[in-house]
């Protein structure tokens, strides 16, 4: 059985490493020639961390993983601590730790896991056909590729999305910037093994430690869409939103390097219950998009990944029945997490002020339990528990 698997993203590279190991052969397509990740680093929390442990990749990620052994948010303006707290009690309800990693050594390490060389770069698909006997896809080249499956890993701005929901979705931007980079680790600013976030006016600011001394840090402003973009005003357009804020943000304002400094417009889309038609699946952000507010989205397709080669090891009725049982078991998971991220999204940025305004005063009486437990609810959902 060959799967022919489109983008070699997180989604594309977990499902065709789970797929070989389940016994399936692959065949990868990735549009671009070389693979240039938007966002800096990305949190991987212990649902996704137990899916790429059963693919393999238990040590190498350690390796990649920061030590995040607190969290804490922070006043926006006197800098003053609201809350801070141990993760340990969620590592140990859950049985693993949350690694945040730079995203281009994740990707790196998801490539090699498969086999660089193994993968068709620079091949964009442009549209697919399936028949009772198996699935074809075209490339923009000119060429195609022919197996008895095919997973659409496209992304959020998927084109085989269409083909399988016979109609197109628009994304629908969540209300607010995120800016990301990564710095060298400095202790004046938030200690080392802290997920620190400071908080006010429906903003945020935040630093997760990743290896090699790194913070991979994030500002969110609420803005109007489509402004312009540009790097060389870059730092002075985050000291204007964050003016007045406490010396830590704006020793990290004055410590980005504005050149590898990523600017995202935040969208998700409207969760839809159809990922599958007939022999072709749609995974990843192709299936489900989603705001990065409870850094789910790529962790959610790791998930896709290994249920997706259990469903399909596991059943005996063939192609169309097994990718509908995957289905079955992604759709209600994903939306979940579509929505949660939805609802802390809009309490973070302040969609509602008094809403906000109560979360700030909430967090002065967090002991971490509330938090924890939100965050082992969501970790407990996914495939490994
Ligand atoms: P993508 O990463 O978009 O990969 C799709 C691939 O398909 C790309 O390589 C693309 O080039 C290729 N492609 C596209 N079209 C075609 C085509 N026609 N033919 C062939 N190839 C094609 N998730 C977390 O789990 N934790 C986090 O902390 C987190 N933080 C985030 C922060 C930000 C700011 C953002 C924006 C997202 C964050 N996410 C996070 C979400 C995560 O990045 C995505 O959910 C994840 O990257 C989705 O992976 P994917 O493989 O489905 O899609």
């Amino acid at each position: 059985m060959k799967a022919i698997v489109i983008g070699a993203g997180i989604g594309g590279m977990s499902a065709a490493i789970a797929l070989e190991k389940a016994g399936f052969t692959t065949a990868v397509f990735e549009a671009v020639k070389e693979m240039k990740p938007v966002g800096a680093a990305i949190s991987i929390w212990p649902n996704g961390v137990k899916c790429l442990n059963a693919l393999g990749m238990k040590e190498p990620l350690r390796a990649l993983g920061g030590n995040m052994a607190f969290m804490a948010y922070n006043d926006a303006h006197s800098g003053h601590t609201l809350t801070r707290f141990s993760m340990k009690p969620l590592v140990q309800q859950v049985g693993e730790y949350p690694y945040p990693v730079a995203r281009a050594e994740l990707q790196a390490m998801l490539i090699d896991t498969y086999g660089r060389s193994r993968i068709s770069f620079g091949k964009r698909v442009t549209q697919v056909e399936q028949t009772e006997q198996g699935v074809t896809a075209w490339f923009d080249d000119g060429s195609q590729a022919e197996g008895d499956f095919l997973i659409a890993a496209d992304g959020a701005h998927s084109v085989i999305r269409h083909y399988v929901l016979g109609e197109r979705v628009e994304r629908r931007y969540a209300g607010y910037v995120n800016w990301n980079g990564l710095v060298t680790i400095d202790e004046t600013i938030a200690p080392a093994d802290q997920w620190t976030t400071f908080v006010g006016e429906g903003k945020r600011v935040s630093l997760m430690p990743v290896s090699d001394n790194r913070f991979y840090f994030f500002f969110d402003v609420p803005l109007a869409k489509g402004l312009p973009e540009d790097r060389a005003t870059l730092k002075n357009d985050l000291k204007g939103y964050f003016s007045g804020w406490a010396e830590p943000v704006q020793r990290l304002i004055e410590s980005l390097n504005p050149q590898t400094t990523n600017r995202v417009e935040i969208h998700d889309i409207e969760p839809f219950s159809r990922f599958v038609k007939g022999r072709v699946a749609l995974l990843g952000d192709a299936a489900h998009s989603t705001t990065p507010d409870i850094g789910q989205g790529g962790c959610a397709a790791m998930e896709d990944a290994v249920v997706l080669a259990q469903t399909l090891a596991s059943h005996s009725l063939g192609i169309e029945d097994a990718l509908l049982r995957y289905e079955a078991r992604r759709v209600d998971r994903t939306k979940d997490l579509v929505i949660k991220a939805r609802k802390r999204c809009d309490v973070t940025h302040a969609k509602d002020a008094e809403v906000t305004a109560a979360w700030y005063a909430d967090l002065k009486n967090e002991t971490g339990e509330r938090v924890l437990a939100g965050m082992i609810d969501t970790i407990e959902g996914g495939p490994f528990g």
